[in-house]
């Protein structure tokens, strides 16, 4: 069995995620966050999310559906957001997940949009359209990482890995795995644990 995942998913969702219980071979901690942690102190609040929920996962598989857009308002995402917090946490006795955004399909036509020649440069990039009309915060800006003066985003300059549906179910492994080397890569320095 590979690495240990913790799934970050919506109720609505919930089918592609016992799916993926179900038919792939991957060694997950089944839990999730279902009620808020009343503290004042942040740090306790992360810590308590990683021990009671995250455990000894080291890749958080982020569940990217319909209802999972920044827009649809905090109240609507506090779950999600939090376990996204606690996986970039790097607390004392942790260190942060690695993240795998697996798109589903119903979200695939809007998140992958093709690519497009590059006015700058010339080239042909690939439009990843992740930001807040499709993902929360905590994903989408460690997908595309402030401070890139190029004028795309290569495999380095992001920490967030992405996927679709299909693509994650033919190959999990591969994905997990990428997920995983980027939290010792030198892009995690950069990682954004509360955006804003
Ligand atoms: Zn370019």
């Amino acid at each position: 069995m590979g690495r240990k995942c913790f799934i970050s998913f919506k109720t609505e969702d919930e089918s592609y995620k016992k799916c993926i219980q179900d038919n792939l071979n991957i060694n997950m901690i089944d839990k999730s966050l279902n009620e808020a942690i009343e503290s004042e102190d942040e740090d306790y609040i992360m810590r308590k999310i990683r021990e009671d929920y995250l455990c000894d996962s080291t890749v958080t598989i982020h569940l990217i559906g319909t209802r999972g857009s920044e827009d649809l308002g905090l109240e609507e995402q506090i779950f999600v957001k939090r376990e996204l917090q606690a996986s970039l946490y790097n607390g004392k006795g942790n260190t942060r997940n690695g993240i795998l955004g697996v798109v589903l399909p119903g979200m695939i036509t809007s998140v992958f949009r093709g690519s497009y020649t590059c006015k700058k440069c010339g080239e042909t990039h690939n439009w990843v359209n992740v930001n807040d009309s499709t993902t929360i915060k905590e994903f989408s800006i460690n997908y595309y990482l402030p401070g890139n003066d190029k004028c795309y985003y290569g495999e380095e300059d992001r920490y967030c890995v992405i996927v679709g549906w299909d693509d994650f179910c033919a190959n999990p492994e591969i994905y997990i795995e990428k997920a995983f080397k980027k939290r010792m890569s030198k892009i995690s320095e950069k990682v954004i644990v509360y955006p804003k």
